[in-house]
């Protein structure tokens, strides 16, 4: 239950003198919601954590927020935590004198660094007692971390961790190695954090909450509408430097006004779910109208431009693509209307042969460079293709149904030879013309249709939620499980014969949002040309890691792999079927209490740079094509290795 008051603690006194807030207050709180798994107790700790910030120093809060979600700026800004594990081992050596062997072979047993770090700490005799931290100064330590590059940028960086090091008391060792790691994992999702920072706002505000005396029901209604509000404008405008701020000023109901969604600042796309066969899509959409689109295989490409005239392209996953793609930014004044002066558009950016005018397959737009592009270097060319319009001169169009989108869409740009056009669209809804449809998709090399719910509310624009009133229809998994899936690379093993001096055979894992965990899915040594794995091994010899992490989930009789990694890489993968398995632990405790669900024969399709790890099919997803598939009666045998 939440309550609606809050004093400064004991310890949080002291700095309300220097308007600063303890590393320890923060590491408190991280410690208590470690300790369970119940949502509403983390939600309820994160409250109270935010209360006595805001009382103690309101622009504290953002830095505060950022450290709870492990962030050091928005998505789009490109910083990022995450220091290898090598460096966090040479600075616990350097900042506790230990032995470096003693070192790995507890972590080795552990499986977590922040763990070593503060049992390190621990046995540390203490001389002299430094300066308790302050969140603001880890937070600014952490953020020129990620900015240091160049000559000697080794020895800067393990220079600042060490000093973080030798400050921290108690657990703050801990969760500072595991922040330097680039992830937590101790139940603080995103959502949760956006429901705390709701509810520490409207609790800190004199209002009805505070004066009246609400029932405790409608107190609790009144928290959850906060967080509903705060949720909705975060998926329309996801940047909290904004939103702390406006959230700090205004009432939670005028807030929103100010955090109007705005060229610059992408939002996360809408997601499709797969289907695998067209009558599914009948029995989804009955008879509500719907329409078809060829699925373009290309690169996701959020296009914005500014009132100012300043224009981006956006990934799937927020990152600034801008330079990848100069030739899409220099020809945009071609294919955009006179009176259009600001968008945001949803769009594949696809590989094109000018002189056929035809699509290539993504395989060619993978070989593009990927930074430092320069136009006049480009081999393979681009076009755009725009599937939906989400902001139009000044305007969200999120809430207006397809239809509108469409309509707004095509009188605000004009397709140009070359350069870009609109997705190709049929609107019959007989499924002997969505057959010839899908056809027609798979002869201009796409991957198959895009089905759209077309008209009234729920045709709307749903950012970053995989929404059923989008189905996807991939044309070579029909006769499958209906999609492939995008997994996470958490292990190899060497090769033998040709293979010798790469790796031959990998473990895959897909990841549980719920546990933050990667759970182990199959091993895979099929689908690799020789080029394939000498890239691999070169992409991952970087990432070894000396033993599994914490958060991998592998079960009492765990596959074992020669090495391990970090979890960085993803690739999509196809399978035949899914089964139980008593040796991997995907999706564990969903449809079987202690075994998981592991792929039959696995190949190796491609790798997805345009995903993080956490972007990966979920267990979630794994258990949905488990139960989904033709004949589930027939994976239930005994595990397969490939
Ligand atoms: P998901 O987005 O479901 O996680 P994914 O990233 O692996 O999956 P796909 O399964 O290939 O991608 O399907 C969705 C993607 O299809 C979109 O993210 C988008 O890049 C692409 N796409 C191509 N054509 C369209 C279209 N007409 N409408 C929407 N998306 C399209």
């Amino acid at each position: 239950m939440i309550s609606v008051t809050t004093t400064l603690t004991g310890f949080s006194f002291i700095y309300f003198l220097y308007s600063r807030i303890p590393y320890a207050m923060l590491c408190k709180t991280f410690e208590r919601c470690e300790a369970t798994t119940k949502r509403l107790a983390i939600t309820e700790y994160l409250v109270q954590l935010f209360l006595q910030a805001i009382k103690l120093t309101p622009s504290g809060l953002l830095e505060l927020l950022y450290m709870c979600i492990n962030k050091l700026c928005p998505d789009y800004e490109g910083l990022e935590m995450g220091v290898g594990e090598s460096f966090l081992i040479k600075a616990i050596v350097s900042s506790t004198g230990r032995n470096i062997k003693n070192i790995k072979a507890e972590y080795r047993s552990t499986g977590d660094l922040g763990t070593v770090a503060m049992n390190s700490k621990g046995s540390q005799g203490t001389l002299s007692m430094p300066k308790p931290l302050t969140v603001h100064q880890v937070f600014q330590t952490l953020k020129d971390l990620s900015q240091i590059t160049g000559n000697q940028s080794q020895k800067k960086k393990i220079d600042k961790i060490n000093s973080l090091l030798v400050q921290c008391r108690g657990s703050e060792a801990k969760y500072l190695i595991r922040q330097l790691e680039g992830k937590l994992r101790i139940g603080l999702a995103e959502q949760t954090v956006l429901s705390a920072l709701a509810q520490s706002i409207v609790l800190s505000k004199p209002g009805k909450l505070q004066t009246s005396k609400l029932s405790q029901e409608k107190i609790e209604q009144a928290l959850a509408d906060a967080a509903a509000i705060v949720k909705s404008v975060y998926n329309q405008l996801p940047c909290y430097d904004m939103i702390v701020p406006a959230l700090l000023e205004y009432s939670i109901k005028d807030f929103p006004d100010h955090c109007n969604m705005r060229p610059g600042i992408p939002l996360k796309p809408m997601l499709a779910h797969p289907t695998k066969s067209l009558t599914e899509i009948l029995d989804r959409f009955e008879d509500r109208k719907f329409t078809c689109e060829f699925k373009y295989d290309g690169e996701r490409a959020q296009i914005h431009l500014l009132p100012n005239g300043k224009s981006m392209v956006y990934s799937r996953n927020s990152e600034n693509m801008s330079d990848r793609y100069p030739d899409i930014m220099s020809k945009l004044a071609n294919w955009v209307m006179p009176t259009t002066s600001s968008f945001i558009l949803d769009c594949e950016a696809v590989a094109w042969d000018k002189e056929n005018k035809q699509i290539l397959p993504f395989q060619v737009l993978s070989t593009r460079k990927r930074k430092d592009v320069k136009e006049e270097d480009i081999k393979v060319q681009v076009v755009v293709f725009a599937f939906d319009c989400l902001y139009l001169n000044g305007e969200s169009l999120l809430r207006l149904p397809l239809e509108e989108r469409r309509e707004k869409l095509r009188s605000a740009f004009k397709e140009t030879e070359n350069e870009f056009y609109f997705a190709r669209q049929m609107d019959s809804n007989n499924i002997d013309d969505i057959q010839v449809f899908l056809d027609v998709s798979i002869e201009n090399n796409c991957e198959g249709l895009m089905v759209k719910l077309f008209d009234g509310e729920e045709a709307s624009y749903e950012p970053s939620k995989r929404s059923r009133n989008w189905l996807k229809v991939k044309k070579d998994y029909l006769s499958g499980i209906g999609d492939s899936m995008d997994l996470v690379v958490i292990g190899a093993f060497y090769g033998r014969g040709k293979r010798t001096s790469v790796y031959g055979a990998f473990l895959l894992a897909c990841y549980d949002p719920e546990t933050e965990e990667y759970q182990t899915i199959c091993k895979i040594g099929t689908g690799f040309s020789e080029e394939d794995l000498l890239n691999h091994y070169n992409a991952l010899k970087g990432h070894v890691i000396e033993a599994p992490k914490r958060f991998y989930c592998l079960g009492e009789n765990p596959v074992k792999p020669d090495v391990w990694f970090e979890p960085v890489k993803v690739w999509e993968v196809l399978c035949a079927d899914l089964s139980i398995s008593p040796r991997y632990m995907a999706a564990v405790g969903k449809v079987d209490a202690s075994k998981g669900i592991s792929l039959r024969f696995p190949r190796f399709i491609r790798v997805r740079d345009d995903k993080g790890p956490e972007d990966s099919t979920s267990s979630e997803q794994v258990m949905t094509f488990y139960y989904n598939q033709a004949n589930s009666s027939k994976g239930k045998g005994d595990d397969m290795d490939y």
